[in-house]
């Protein structure tokens, strides 16, 4: 029998006893930096007041009296960004020991990159990069080889966005082991008995829910260091097991690893997310969506995580929109063409027919091809377009139509839709948003370009709109302490300069999420 003492009292929720010990924040100020506060009159200031997580002051000469002082000596801070749709949820649930690397651009330093990392794996376990990395963005235009591979001592598994597949010696016999095929030179066909294989064996054998928070928590870390504070999940394609799709997660547990960090006060940025549904437009049931949005709560959570609305696909069709639209949740899908465009535009007015969507705030992403006409009439209705999504596109006028985009009027955002098809670091997507170019630097949407300021102001203050938040965003009194110091000044480096931009330290809700020596 165990006496009374020893029950009583009931031991304190890990975040209580956290909080308990935590002593109470000291206030924050920075001074003599250029802070872009992309407030409503684009205000410069070199100094802000940072208190129990909010900004308290901002201008020429704020209160610092028993302050802990930062000297940015001149920098570049921003907002911290708003990436309004990606798909960091995947990106924090890869299997093995996964390895961003959007700020390197040669083949030998993503070897360097993998090498450093080797330093921490477990022999027999694998270094990974699934979905966020690209051949156009190293200066050979390839992927690294298995022979250059073979210089990092443990099995690597590269799964690039838009084409490549590759591993190294020891990941191939590993692979082949179980039956994948693997080519001589380390690529791995996107097919059935290639890279479909390989992915499922690594999720079945190395997904662990300690690995998945590893994963996410680097993942958040490492976008911090480029300046990201907030993230807008778009989601992933339902598997409920292990699969082969580099898009695929299951929907109902892999927000886990986020709720985990969470819990333990550890989110280094701020997680929203949306539910994506892919019911048949032909069931009137709405096998999935029915449920939720009879039993999950829009909006819900607190500031580091909350859910969001539906997206980036809401299924069922038009049935799906009236449901969403009766439920008074956001709702966001995707075009890729001029015909989706008008599709998703000419079902939403029908229902908005019925169901005033004016106040929703629903959203189309990507739009690559838009006519002015379709987009007023989407104006019109309350809704809302996201862009980005560029620098990894080949041919020319891809689009989408920045300039005639933000002269419209229409609410205009940033996404990256980074994460399985292309990249998220923003500095890659904002130089393609400024100069037209890809990353190989062809010229892929000429005289669709934005000034650098009209693409930070999209990243930064316009996504309120889009996370449907007004405290965060831009640097003001009361938002949320969350800004970016640049490594360099992203308003006069050269063009080819801006996508070598890092932060040299990023703060979320006064907290330091990244830090480097500066
Ligand atoms: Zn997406």
């Amino acid at each position: 029998m165990v006496g009374a003492g020893a029950l009583w009292p009931p031991p304190a929720p890990a975040q209580a006893r956290q909080a308990a010990a935590a002593p109470a924040a000291q206030d924050i100020v920075l001074v003599n930096g250029r802070i872009h506060t992309m407030d409503r009159t684009r205000r410069v200031v070199p100094q802000v007041l940072i208190r129990n997580g909010r900004f308290a002051a901002v201008g020429d000469r704020v209160p610092r009296r028993d302050a802990r002082v930062i000297d940015l000596k001149g920098r570049t801070v921003i907002p911290g960004i708003v990436d309004a749709h990606d798909h960091i949820v995947l990106v924090g649930n890869r299997p093995g020991w996964h390895v961003l690397a959007e700020d390197v651009f040669t083949v030998p330093d993503a070897v360097a990159r993998y090498q450093a990392k080797a330093a921490s794996v477990p022999a027999g376990e694998f270094i990974t990069t699934i979905g966020p990395m690209a051949a156009m963005q190293f200066r050979e235009q390839r992927l690294p080889t298995l022979a250059e591979l073979d210089a990092v001592n443990r099995p690597v598994y590269i799964n690039a966005a838009q084409g490549g597949v590759r591993t190294n010696s020891l990941g191939k016999a590993w692979l082949e082991k179980q039956g994948v095929t693997v080519a001589a030179d380390g690529a791995i066909a996107p097919n059935a008995t290639g890279a479909t294989a390989a992915l499922k064996l690594l999720r079945e054998q190395f997904l662990t829910p300690e690995s998945r928070k590893r994963s996410a928590f680097e993942a958040m870390t490492y976008y911090a260091g480029l300046g990201i504070t907030t993230h807008l999940d778009n989601g992933a394609f339902h598997s409920e097991l292990p699969s082969g799709g580099v898009a695929n997660e299951n929907t109902y547990t892999m927000h886990q690893p986020f709720l985990a960090l969470a819990a333990d006060q550890r989110l280094p940025a701020r997680l929203r997310f949306n539910y994506l549904h892919q019911d048949p437009p032909a069931d009137p049931s709405l096998p999935t969506l029915a449920p939720r949005l009879r039993n999950s709560l829009p909006f819900f959570g607190n500031d580091w995580i909350r859910s969001g609305g539906i997206g980036e696909f809401t299924g069922g069709g038009v049935n799906g929109l009236r449901a969403i639209a009766a439920a008074g949740w956001r709702a966001e899908d995707h075009t890729l063409n001029l015909a989706s465009f008008q599709s998703l535009v000419e079902s939403r007015e029908k229902v908005h027919a019925e169901i005033p969507l004016t106040t929703l705030r629903w959203v189309i992403s990507h739009v690559p091809q838009t006519t002015p006409e379709l987009v007023n009439r989407f104006k019109a209705i309350g809704g809302g377009l996201l862009v980005g999504w560029g620098p990894l596109r080949t041919g020319s006028g891809v689009g989408p139509a920045y300039r005639t985009l933000f002269d419209n009027g229409i609410p205009l955002g940033y996404h990256s839709d980074g994460g399985d098809i292309t990249v998220i670091s923003p500095w890659l997507n904002f130089y393609t948003m400024i100069t037209g170019k890809n990353l190989k630097g062809d010229v892929v949407n000429a005289g669709q370009t934005l000034t650098r300021a009209e693409t930070l102001w999209l990243a930064t203050a316009a996504n309120k709109w889009f996370i449907e938040e007004d405290d965060l965003g831009s640097i003001e009194v009361g938002n949320h302490a969350d800004l970016a110091v640049l490594d360099r000044d992203y308003f006069t480096v050269p063009e080819d300069e801006i996508t070598r931009i890092r932060s040299v330290l990023t703060v979320v809700g006064g907290r330091v999420a990244h830090m480097e020596d500066a």
